[in-house]
């Protein structure tokens, strides 16, 4: 073989390897969501049970997913990440009214 065929061949084999890189992190990320279930069953808001209400809306705090009853839940809840994060990493709540 003549180097330049060598030289050409190692550069298809590069290509290919990062001709289908842009898909790994995206499959990583929609698994990676998939796995991560809320760590609360209770809207740390209102008091409501998640999905009793209607479907649950998801947020986060600290990385950490957390599930509201409602979107007015999630709302406040993205105003005082403070105030309702803790409560919901204990699955307690604030009790407050819709
Ligand atoms: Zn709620």
């Amino acid at each position: 073989m003549k180097p330049w065929i060598i030289l050409l061949l190692g550069l298809f084999s590069i290509t290919a390897a990062f001709g289908s890189d842009p898909l790994v992190p995206k499959l990583t990320a929609a698994a990676g969501i998939a796995a991560r279930e809320p760590i609360n069953s209770v809207c740390p808001v209102s008091g409501d049970t998640v999905g009793s209400v209607g479907k649950p809306i998801y947020g986060e705090y600290q990385g950490t997913p957390v599930a509201f009853c409602c979107k007015d839940c999630a709302r406040k809840f993205r105003k005082h990440p403070g105030k309702y994060g803790p409560l919901a990493e204990k699955n307690q709540t604030a009790h407050e009214p819709m």
